[in-house]
């Protein structure tokens, strides 16, 4: 591990019961870095993230937060440990309002801490300042995807997962959601972003990793990345 590796997945191997899903997976996430995990329908990406949040639990291998081993800590430790998980699908609690999704995201912090991080997320997004009162069922779709983001960073993660966040956005929004995407990487914070829309992906990038049926197969800087003949046959030529 280099001295600023955030997160560490070395030799994971994860699944469902007896399907092996993940057959030995390595990468690294370093602070102040986006990194993206691309991969075809199935390869593994969002049993990746399930895996470093807790979700499920690795058959073998070992996840690693700033050089600790992690592999056996629950999904509730690990997230006051600094690892959220945005799920695919923008799952906000529609019925409640946007504020109340916030308070949830905080849960278990100090007072002084969720007051700290509802400033910070309502200058971060001024479409939710203005919508906090109302139900989250009735924002916009890039809206909801700015509050499912919001919510996990009620927690102060330093490993931020993002599962496909542009998935069923218009284009426009795309590039709103993703600009916020590039500033959550930080000093002490970085981003392991799965993204089904490699030219997203490359876009916000540092480096990326190709995962294909559940091994990575190439990995490198996202301009490197792009060029390689089998992330371009992945994506047979979307890019
Ligand atoms: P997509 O881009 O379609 O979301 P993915 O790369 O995220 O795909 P995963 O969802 O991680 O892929 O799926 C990896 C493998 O695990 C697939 O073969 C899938 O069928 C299988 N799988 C996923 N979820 C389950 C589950 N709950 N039970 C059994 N098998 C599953």
């Amino acid at each position: 591990m280099s001295g600023t590796d955030l997160l560490e997945l070395s030799g994971l191997v994860a699944g469902y019961g007896r399907i092996e899903a993940l057959h030995g997976v390595s990468l690294t996430v370093r602070a102040g870095e986006v990194v993206c995990l691309i991969g075809r329908n199935g390869a593994g990406k969002s049993t990746l993230l399930k895996t470093v949040a807790g979700l499920i639990r690795p058959t073998g291998g070992r996840v690693l937060l700033r050089g600790e081993d992690i592999s056996g800590r629950p999904m509730p430790w690990r997230t006051r440990a600094g690892v959220a998980l945005v799920p695919e699908g923008r799952r906000v609690f529609a019925p409640i309002s946007v504020h109340d999704n916030l308070l949830l995201g905080g849960y278990g912090r100090a007072r002084k801490a969720i007051a700290a991080g509802l400033d910070d997320i309502y200058a971060r997004f001024p479409r939710l300042a203005e919508r906090r009162g109302q139900p989250a069922g009735t924002l916009s779709g890039g809206e909801q995807q700015m509050l499912a983001i919001g919510r996990a960073l009620m927690a102060a993660p330093s490993v931020i997962l993002l599962d496909e966040p542009s998935l069923g956005l218009a284009p426009r929004i795309v590039g709103e959601v993703g600009d916020i995407i590039a500033g959550l990487a930080g000093a002490e914070a970085g981003v392991l972003l799965v993204e089904q829309d490699a030219a997203v992906a490359f876009r916000l990038a540092d480096r990326g990793y190709l995962l294909d049926r559940g091994h990575i197969i190439t990995s490198g800087p996202a301009a490197t990345l792009r060029n390689d003949a089998r992330v371009r046959s992945a994506y047979l030529g979307a890019i």
